[in-house]
């Protein structure tokens, strides 16, 4: 099957229970068995089946199924929100005394958890200079569990070179796992270019409606685990908190994802509630639809403000001059995704001002919205940043983030027309006083 049907069938035909087609919010915390022997074969994993909710559910099983097939992936954990799903990710290749290796353009949650809370945890995390293979490979040691970036850095839209980082982490011997919720899988699938886990806020374009928060981590099933035992004994030692199991003996290419489940899910439980699941395979299934009229609304977008002569600069993949033009020719297939920045001229307080004289485009801090939305990462999301690392992540003072959603181009250029004609007006009263 194609993304698109994918995206619509996968992991669920009709209910087997009773042939409902439309996918059932199984709001149960528990599982009856049929006996004692079946709870025992269930819990020693010898049988497939469900148990406790905290484990796994059936509406969140469609959900996994739907999402592994449409990265490519050999199986999925979804978890409550995108920010569990990395801590997760990470914590099950990383422990302490272990580091990771990270592109510097990252979201600015990710960032924190990176900077401040991986390392009092005795995981360390060194940023690259930038996102290039050569920044990347200097700081791998004997010690480095993964290299990680963004597929498209939320906000700076640099877009990275996956096949190349997959090949400097595997020539050493550690795995690359990719946050892809800019780009959706509509637009890029990573694990065809090399990446081995997959990454996702399913609150963005994905469940696309700025309704659930969702998160999901993919495991592309390809990392030779065995042939890393000592830098990775947790897949390949017995484990003393599962009677002995050993990860990779058991469940083969679905080590990781079994184990991200087995060990961070079932002992920390960020679930995804089953109501949130369906509403999730909701979005989904009008995905690669919603997709391709952001992009066509982005370009549209993109095209005015570099137009417009308040605008001082723009920073959008779909222009020839962008540093990122050709990379995202390789990955998106030029389909530079409905996230760019720009600057107002005039500075902070221009940018403020245009900002504030936003009506359509609402000032939130989310994105992958149908809505289009509006965000001053400065004054928000890259707030608890010294300024000198806001650069580095691509936020300037004045710099405007917009998503652009699904409504009609025109209402759309028409708010930001009128947003930057006021912005004019205001900053020439401020001069004149
Ligand atoms: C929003 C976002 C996250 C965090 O996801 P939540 O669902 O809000 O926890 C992580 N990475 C990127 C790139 C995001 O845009």
């Amino acid at each position: 099957m194609r993304l698109e049907t994918q995206a619509i069938h996968s992991g669920f035909d009709a209910d087997p229970a009773t042939r409902a087609l439309a996918v059932p919010i199984h709001q149960t915390a528990a599982y009856a068995f049929e006996s004692a022997d079946h709870a025992a074969a269930l819990f020693d994993l010898e049988v497939e089946g469900f148990r406790y909710s905290r484990i796994s559910n059936p509406t969140v099983d469609v959900l996994e199924k739907r999402v592994a097939a449409m990265e490519g992936g050999v199986g999925a954990l979804a978890t409550g929100s995108g920010q569990a799903a990395l801590y997760y990710a990470v914590s099950c290749v990383a422990d302490h005394g272990g580091n990771i290796v990270s592109t510097p353009q990252l979201y600015g949650t990710t960032h924190t958890l990176f900077a401040y809370v991986l390392p009092r945890q005795g995981i360390e995390v060194r940023f690259a200079e930038d996102a290039s293979p050569e920044a990347i490979e200097k700081l791998i040691d004997r010690n480095t569990r993964a290299v990680f970036s963004e597929t498209v850095g939320n906000p700076a839209g640099n877009i990275c070179d996956i096949g190349a980082l997959a090949e400097v982490a595997h020539r050493n011997g550690v795995p690359l796992i990719v946050d892809n919720t800019v780009a959706s899988p509509v637009l890029l699938r990573p694990i065809e270019h090399g990446a081995d886990v997959v990454v996702h806020s399913l609150t963005k374009f994905m469940g696309g409606h700025g309704t659930t928060l969702g998160g999901i981590i993919v495991d592309g099933g390809r990392f030779p685990w065995g042939e890393q035992a000592e830098r990775f004994p947790q897949f390949n030692l017995p484990d003393e908190s599962y009677h002995g199991l050993v990860y990779r003996e058991h469940f083969g290419e679905r080590a990781y994802i079994a184990r991200c489940r087995s060990v961070f899910q079932r002992t920390m439980g960020a679930v995804l509630a089953p109501m949130s699941a369906f509403l999730l395979i909701q979005g989904i299934e009008t995905v690669a639809l919603r997709v391709e009229r952001h992009v066509e609304n982005g370009r549209k977008v993109a095209d005015f403000l570099r137009a417009h002569p308040l605008v001082e600069w723009i920073n959008y993949a779909g222009h020839a001059d962008s540093p990122h033009y050709a990379l995202a020719q390789k990955y998106l297939g030029g389909r530079a995704t409905s996230l760019m920045t720009f600057g107002v001229k005039g500075g902070m307080e221009a940018g403020k001002l245009f900002y504030d004289r936003l009506n359509l485009i609402k000032r939130v801090v989310n994105i992958g919205d149908v809505k289009s939305l509006a965000c001053h990462p400065a004054s928000t999301t890259h707030r608890q940043m010294p300024p000198d690392v806001q650069l580095k992540a691509g936020v300037r003072p004045e710099t405007i983030r917009l998503s652009i959603g699904i409504e009609h181009i025109d209402d759309i250029l028409a708010d930001l027309d009128q947003a930057l004609a006021a912005t004019a007006v205001a900053a020439s009263a401020v001069a004149a006083e």
